[in-house]
């Protein structure tokens, strides 16, 4: 089958490589010229592992092409994904700008008798399908010559290959035959171990990404409030995840507390539902409180950090390690460690970071700012203090001899409860993590 992926970022890409990786044509179109030049030429634009690897073969053997020009794109296209941003707007709703632009583009190209699929890839509120669907007829598409499908995407960065090629299941929202036709015969293969393709009405397929995002940025900000409880209350926030998740009703996953959510997707689409839901006057209080304790356990930290330093943080060398808002992705858009350097900067501090892959993120936002650390244990010479803002592998089990002879201090402040606490006390360490006891060695 031919397509086009409309938007080639971290949802496009994965999109675009992975469809042809199941032997169909893809096109993929960006308006950003240096990202197209770039994927001509063989180069990657993002850190997402296991993607490049199929990105080169699918290229080298025809199948996936990369392209400014839309109408060269969708030209023999079946089914056309927009795989757009729908960042916040100015009042926190979905800004639908991208995607009814490009719909509107769309409309001036599709001809009478060349049926295509138009498929909203991207997070958007509840009733885009028919915007989109009035913007393409607005501009001169012929009636029936089009069908516009929700198909919501639920891949998370780091593991979005494997995510895409064995998705838990795929949403398809539509009520034509036609379409619905195709995109059964385009998912079959990525369905064959048994995972469910569900068809339903495009709103409640718009809707269910929403309430997806949402549902799980409410674990993570209820176990977050919990481990505020545990460290009042003298509970180990630990012991009660595991408490909690073997219970088969909870789950184990999405249980660990840490120092907020981030990304490009949860704290949008909380925000954005949070704003549909008012559109409709329904005050939504669950989110409106997740929210909340979100921004605020951004900062959970730095109130221990300033308490341990007498409350002066000038001049104190920090390190920090983890920039990105997750691991084993690039990604810096909300990413905690971003408040943090700005709340210690503020207050006179000098950090020192490292994060093996979106340190180019960052210093592009943020330059000279903050210092860059060529490994994890440079970042860490003549240091105060180690500030942990995200669980890559590799800090999980750090050489300890290296860390203890580099740090001036021997404390740690941890946002994401990367080691035990015992051992903390046996290597000497003054050690602070999230709901659970601090550690305080002489
Ligand atoms: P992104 O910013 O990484 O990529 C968007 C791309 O669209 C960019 O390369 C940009 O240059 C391009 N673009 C903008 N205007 C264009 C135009 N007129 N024509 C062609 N290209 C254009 O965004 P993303 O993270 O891939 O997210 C895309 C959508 O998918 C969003 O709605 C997001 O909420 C949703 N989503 C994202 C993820 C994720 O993990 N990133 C997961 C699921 C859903």
């Amino acid at each position: 089958m031919k397509i086009a992926v409309v938007g080639t970022g971290y949802v496009g890409l994965v999109t675009g490589t992975c469809f042809s990786e199941t032997g169909n044509n893809v096109t993929c179109v960006d308006i950003d010229k240096s990202k197209v030049d770039k994927l001509n030429a063989g180069k990657i634009t993002i850190y997402e592992p296991g993607l490049e690897k199929i990105f080169l073969r699918n290229q080298k053997e025809g199948r996936l092409h990369f392209t400014t020009s839309l109408a060269d794109a969708v030209k023999e296209a079946r089914i056309v994904f927009l795989a757009l941003p729908t960042p916040p707007g100015e009042n926190g709703s979905a800004d639908l700008k991208y995607i009814l632009g490009v719909a509107a583009d769309l409309g001036k190209l599709l001809t009478a008798n060349d049926y295509k699929v138009i498929v909203d890839k991207s997070t958007v509120p509840v009733g885009t399908a028919e915007k989109v669907k009035t913007a393409i007829l607005n501009n001169g598409a012929p009636e029936f010559s089009f069908d516009v499908v929700s198909n919501p995407e639920f891949l998370r960065e780091g593991v979005a290959v494997d995510d895409f090629m064995k998705p838990d299941r795929v949403v398809i929202g539509t009520t034509s035959e036609k379409a619905t036709k195709l995109m059964n015969d385009l998912y079959a293969p990525f369905v064959r171990q048994g995972n469910p393709i569900i068809f339903m009405d495009e709103k409640s397929a718009e809707l269910t990404k929403y309430a997806a995002n949402s549902f799980l940025a409410v674990k993570i900000s209820f176990m977050n409030e919990i481990a505020q409880l545990c460290e009042r209350l003298g509970a180990d926030v630990d012991m009660v995840r595991r408490g909690i998740g073997s219970d088969s009703r909870i789950g184990k996953r999405f249980l660990f507390p840490g120092i907020g959510y981030g990304g490009s997707c949860f704290p949008k689409d909380v925000q954005a539902l949070v704003m549909s839901s008012d559109e409709v006057k329904y005050d939504f209080k669950i989110l409106n409180a997740v929210m909340d304790v979100n921004v605020a356990q951004k900062l959970h930290l730095l109130p221990k950090i300033k308490a341990y330093f007498g409350g002066n943080l000038k001049g104190k060398k920090i390190a920090l390690w983890g920039l990105a808002f997750k691991p084993n992705t690039d990604d810096i858009r909300e990413a905690p460690a971003l408040n943090i350097i700005d709340v210690l900067v503020d207050e006179g501090a000098v950090v020192t970071a490292f994060d093996k892959e979106a340190m180019e993120n960052v210093k592009q936002l943020i330059r000279d700012k903050i210092n860059y650390s060529e490994n994890q244990y440079d970042a860490l010479k003549g240091a105060d203090a180690l500030v942990i803002a995200t669980e890559w592998n590799e800090f999980r089990t750090p050489d300890f001899d290296q860390v203890l002879a580099l740090l001036k201090n021997k404390v740690i402040f941890d946002g994401r409860n990367l080691f035990e606490l015992e051992q903390m006390k046996d290597l000497g360490f003054h050690y602070e993590s999230v709901g659970r006891a601090k550690v305080v060695s002489k």
